[in-house]
């Protein structure tokens, strides 16, 4: 067996690691790199196989990543360590989103410390259309969709949309199943978990961090393509936004209209 691949939630630690060493490389014998080999190998996500491998996610291999990672920032001066697409798209993310990154490496780290996400099965939705891994924090989506997917959360979230007078409509294309199927479509919305990122509190999701949405829009709020995935509902609604105005104009409005 080959050593597997960094996740994407072992580059978001890594990551994160070397952001706040202020973009620069940590040595195998630093205990920060001890701690974050430790953190990796106990992580829910890999084989017994993977683990037994010598050298696994050693702070040897930590501490080669956080070179790759400091070595392929734009501004560093000197070359560059060879490293995958993964590394390079972590590092692009680092820096445009960096409060959102780090705040998804520290959901990840207290969700280990509480034992959270060891206790969630993986979900059904973890892989993409051709079967790779979702591009985003996999354990932080897996425990995004068992939140979506939990039934009491669903009640009480229909319940305040009720209390707040509001219709069980989608808030990104104001589907509504009632209208559509009369009786059979009444009472029922999916609800989406509007980022996987989003951290409130370690073992509970607020309601607002919770969308209805209809079949078809939910569906393509988790649709993933390579470098994107699991869009909110404002994101969406911009782009359905957009593709209906190209098609009411094919062509590029002129200044005078
Ligand atoms: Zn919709
Ligand atoms: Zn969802």
């Amino acid at each position: 067996m080959r050593t597997p691949a960094w996740t994407e939630d072992e580059l978001v630690l890594a990551g994160a690691l070397v952001v706040k060493n202020g973009w620069r490389e940590l040595r195998t014998g630093d205990p920060e790199v001890h701690e974050l080999s430790e953190l990796l190998r106990s992580l829910p996500i890999h084989s017994a196989e993977a683990l037994a491998l010598p050298g696994f996610r050693s702070p040897d291999s930590v501490s080669r990543k956080t070179t790759d990672f400091a070595t392929n920032h734009p501004q560093y001066g000197g070359a560059a360590t060879r490293c995958g697409k993964p590394t390079r798209l972590m590092i692009d993310a680092l820096i445009s989103r960096e409060a959102e990154m780090l705040q998804a490496a520290q959901a990840i780290e207290e969700g280990i410390g509480s034992g959270e996400l060891h206790s969630i099965p993986p979900q059904t939705e973890e892989v993409d259309e051709t079967g790779a891994i979702a591009i985003e924090g996999r354990l932080l989506v897996r425990r995004a969709l068992a939140r979506e997917r939990d039934p009491k959360l669903r009640k009480l979230k229909i319940e305040q949309m009720r209390r707040r007078g509001r219709p069980l409509s989608c808030e990104v294309c104001d589907f509504n199943f009632a209208h559509a199927y009369g009786e059979l479509g009444e009472g029922y919305i999916e609800v989406h978990h509007v980022t996987p990122l989003h951290v409130s509190g370690p073992r509970e999701t607020k309601l607002d961090d919770l969308a209805c949405l209809c079949a078809n829009c939910h569906r393509m709020c988790h649709r993933s393509r390579p470098g994107t995935t699991w869009r909110t509902p404002a994101s969406l609604r911009a782009l359905v936004r957009k593709s209906t105005q190209s098609a009411l104009h094919p062509v590029a409005p002129t200044s005078a209209s």
